[in-house]
């Protein structure tokens, strides 16, 4: 079994954007640290807007200096980096002590007219390139919102984007902010595709690599945020920001079954091992799971480094750029 460690790099979009420090340098710190020795590679999807935005504020050089510090060392380490859009990027201000974020309107590639998506998309990849001296093949859209893939297909052509890993099969939320929608999604760990992230097309320019999905009960979402609550030194977040609302959806997982991620953020770490035997059982050769820096917890860590200490001469964990870029 391949297995992808992927995890996106970035602040919070919500009223509080959280510090550099705590999202992104420390967590990913632990992160590599984990990974340190053995013979295992992790993904990171940067959100490289961040780094464009920083740009023109004289503030901001010295923690976007340690953030292309730490991207190289990630780089240097023998892991990946590829592209991750949040295009709320292009609206954002620094007031000098915090980002106001202005994700109305503007959260989604496709909020944007065809000819700025244009602009955005070829920046911030040619950005993201520049920084860490080598191509990148793969892409994560910002907030999963790939949807609808056929005004975003030209971008992928034009910027020789190969592969997409947005589509969480099962799942779908729709917000102000979110429109997913991946209840039709092949139910296959790898699947070429064209016009329709969801619609299987074999000879489809594209390859979509979907996150590993699986259900979870009403009862998870209790415990994960029952736990939150009483046992924070384990179950908080390093990350210091605030989400963007994602509006019924907390109702909704605590009262019915849902697809989501299989994901090593906080307490979903829990089910690592899990998702990874039901990945086994559907004849699945390949895995993909999310996680977020910022996301991490020490509850969280723990099950990881549990995860891959069990798996990791079982297993390979490779990355995008090893199986597509090299
Ligand atoms: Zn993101």
């Amino acid at each position: 079994m391949n297995i992808y460690l992927t995890f996106d790099y970035e602040l919070f979009f919500g009223e509080s954007s959280g510090s550099v420090q705590k999202c992104m340098l420390e967590p990913t710190r632990d992160l590599l640290a984990i990974a340190d020795g053995k013979d295992i590679r992790m993904t990171f999807f940067v959100d490289v807007g961040y780094l464009i935005a920083a740009d023109q504020y004289p503030s901001l050089q010295n923690e976007k200096q340690s953030v292309i510090d730490q991207l190289k060392l990630i780089i240097s380490k023998g892991h990946d980096i590829q592209l991750h859009i949040h295009p709320h990027w292009e609206r954002a201000v620094f007031n000098g002590e915090k980002w106001e974020m202005n994700t109305e309107g503007a959260y989604r590639l496709t909020d944007f007219k065809a000819e700025e998506r244009k602009v955005i998309f070829a920046k911030y990849k040619q950005g993201l390139e520049e920084i860490i001296g080598r191509k990148v093949k793969a892409y994560r859209a910002g907030g999963w919102c790939i949807q609808p893939f056929d005004e975003l297909s030209d971008l992928f052509v034009e910027n020789e984007i190969l592969v997409d890993s947005s589509v969480i099969p099962g799942d779908f939320m729709l917000t102000d902010h979110y429109a997913i929608d991946f209840r039709s999604a092949p139910k296959k760990a790898r699947y070429q595709f064209s016009d329709d992230v969801c619609k299987e097309d074999p000879n489809g320019p594209f390859i979509e690599l979907p996150i590993s999905s699986m259900r979870y009960s009403p009862l998870f979402f209790w415990q994960l945020y029952l736990l939150g609550r009483l046992f924070p030194a384990s179950h908080k977040m390093i990350g210091d920001g605030s989400f963007i609302s994602q509006g019924g959806r907390k109702k909704r997982v605590l009262s019915t079954y849902s697809y989501n991620h299989i994901s090593t953020d906080g307490y979903f770490a829990k089910k690592l091992s899990e998702g990874l035997r039901k990945c086994l059982n559907e004849g699945f050769e390949e895995m993909v799971i999310i996680g977020h820096p910022k996301g991490n917890t020490k509850y969280g860590l723990s099950k990881l480094r549990t995860f891959i200490e069990n798996n990791h001469k079982k297993h390979n964990f490779t990355s995008f750029h090893k199986e597509f870029c090299s």
